[in-house]
């Protein structure tokens, strides 16, 4: 098995240079499993499902930043606004700080 395209990693805001980068299983995903998730972020979820794509807070959050095969189930329910090629929303700037003080 190989992969035909979708591995295109994308921010979906401004980051620092010094930022660990992170994901969500949300956004790829689509299994029956579970895991515990101790980011310790305050909009953790505590158990990840493979099925979080289908919830509405996540469809919410991440608005067309889920992956493709994702995006295309998505773009078939109503109402879920998810449209493939469709610039995401809810965009914020992140204003990063260096230790000097300095904008990143
Ligand atoms: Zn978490």
């Amino acid at each position: 098995m190989g992969f035909a395209g979708n591995i295109v990693l994308v921010a979906m805001r401004d980051i620092c240079a010094s930022e660990e980068l992170t994901t969500d299983y949300a956004l790829f995903d689509d299994s029956d499993g579970t895991l515990e998730c101790r980011c310790g972020t305050p909009s953790c979820r505590s158990t990840v499902s493979g099925r979080d794509w289908q919830r509405p807070d996540t469809q919410r959050k991440y608005g067309s930043y889920f992956s493709s095969c994702l995006l295309r189930r998505l773009s078939r329910k109503p109402g879920t606004g998810a449209t493939p090629g469709e610039s995401f929303p809810g965009r914020r700037l992140h204003a990063c700080t260096r230790e000097d003080g300095r904008r990143a």
